[in-house]
């Protein structure tokens, strides 16, 4: 079997379903089970949803514009008659009856019931156009082969009991299903974290042993640098594992960190493509040997820099870090750089969850600390270390660190 992947931009109105289609015209649909996300904003729009109704503001008209976008790209696809309709509305209607009869005071509980529905959504519609077109599908949900703790927003797989789910799957036929989401052991929806499509695409391909994994994007591939950001960047057209998972850590978006360990394991090849140009190669993901070596640019904005120091001029050691660790984990605090000297540790982090400010008011109970909100992270991998000048031009560098293939720098 084969994995496609295809995110929310390349879903998100009627036209860009249509390419859909194309791109599986050019590349075939045989033994295919083609993973989708919610369409284009849809996400950021239901999470403002649960967001309203904690606030207990109102949300109601949140979820209609929603839906009414969602009817607005069916009328592009479909006849009027068309079951879809009826399908669509009654996933916003179970959006608004599970929220008025909640009672569960868990956000991310919440969030996970009503922010999964998206990729619900967008992957009937779908499915059922593709039926229509002649790519003959059957609609999965994907909640009842993967499973997961309940860890809601970012639940961790039990690989055991996906593996033995996936077993049931006829591996001759095609599918559509949901990125993003799976269940925990009570069968409540829980998601794998913001853009966690790619990793459910890597969780069916190991599952199911796919010959490939290939996501479909609006760029030509993994190049070496973000083309919003970079000028002069090319495409990386042969990449390894360990290349792709070091460039996924430092930031490159195009490549989401979890994705790459099960195929990895499996050694299957993972393809990041362009759906505006399917007939191009594209980036290919595999085995060591092919890795090119590229001086590549990845830029991580939202950081923050921490440097922490004790208070009696005695070493920054094993104590200090093991409670300096175990308050980042607290947290849910990602350290993305870290550099220490006898007294102090820089650390450049990425905070998602802000609880930054309690962090620094714990820490400085022992430390002395000072925090920079709001710095860059700047990667430079298979940096041609001869002239290194360039990168320093305009840069106000806090903080820098370099090993034999990698420079990396801070700046405000
Ligand atoms: N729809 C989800 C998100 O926007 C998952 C994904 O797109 O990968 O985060
Ligand atoms: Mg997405």
């Amino acid at each position: 079997m084969k994995v496609f992947k295809f995110g929310g931009a390349s879903v998100k109105d009627a036209d860009s379903v249509r390419n859909v289609a194309a791109v599986l015209g050019s590349q075939g649909f045989d033994k295919c089970l083609l993973v989708v996300s919610a369409m284009g904003k849809t996400t950021n729009a239901l999470e403002s949803v649960v967001e309203k109704y904690f606030k207990k503001e109102d949300y109601q008209s949140e979820i209609e514009e929603i839906k009414k976008n969602h009817i607005a790209v069916a009328k592009g696809l479909f006849k009027e008659e068309h079951t879809v309709f009826g399908e669509i509305s009654l996933f916003f209607d179970d959006i608004d009856s599970f929220l008025r009869r909640n009672k569960s005071p868990n956000y991310s509980f919440v969030y996970d019931q009503v922010v999964s529905c998206g990729e619900l959504i967008s992957s009937k519609i779908l499915s059922e156009y593709l039926n229509e077109e002649g790519y003959t599908n059957q609609w999965l949900d994907a909640r009842d082969y993967i499973k997961t703790d309940n860890t809601y927003r970012e639940g961790s797989v039990n690989w055991q009991l996906t593996e033995a789910n996936m077993e049931t799957i006829d591996r001759s036929k095609s599918y559509v299903t949901q990125g993003f989401i799976g269940s925990d052991e009570n069968n409540f929806t829980v998601t794998l974290g913001r853009e966690g499509s790619d990793y459910s695409a890597a969780i069916f391909a190991y599952c199911l042993g796919a010959d490939a994994m290939t996501i479909w994007k609006d760029v030509p591939g993994v190049m070496t640098g973000d083309p919003r950001k970079f000028k002069n960047v090319e495409l990386l057209s042969n990449i390894s594992y360990e290349e792709a998972i070091e460039m996924a850590y430092y930031g490159a978006s195009v490549i989401h960190p979890k994705t790459l360990q099960p195929l990895k394991q499996k050694h299957i090849p993972f393809f990041v493509k362009s759906f505006v140009e399917p007939e191009k190669k594209g980036t290919k993901v595999g085995i060591s040997e092919n890795n090119q070596h590229i001086e590549s640019y990845i830029l991580k904005d939202n950081q923050i820099l921490m440097n922490i120091a004790t208070r009696d001029f005695s070493f920054i050691a094993e104590e200090h870090l093991s409670l300096i660790f175990s308050l980042l984990a607290k947290y849910k605090i990602k350290i993305s750089l870290m550099q220490n000297s006898a007294i102090s540790l820089a650390l450049c982090l990425e905070d998602k969850y802000h609880h930054i400010d309690e962090l620094n008011e714990e820490l400085s109970r022992t430390f002395n600390t000072e925090v920079v909100k709001n710095v860059s992270l700047f990667t430079v991998r298979n940096a041609n270390m001869d002239d290194l000048t360039r990168f320093y031009e305009n840069r106000k560098v806090l903080l820098e660190q370099t090993s034999r293939q990698t420079l990396q720098m801070v700046t405000a």
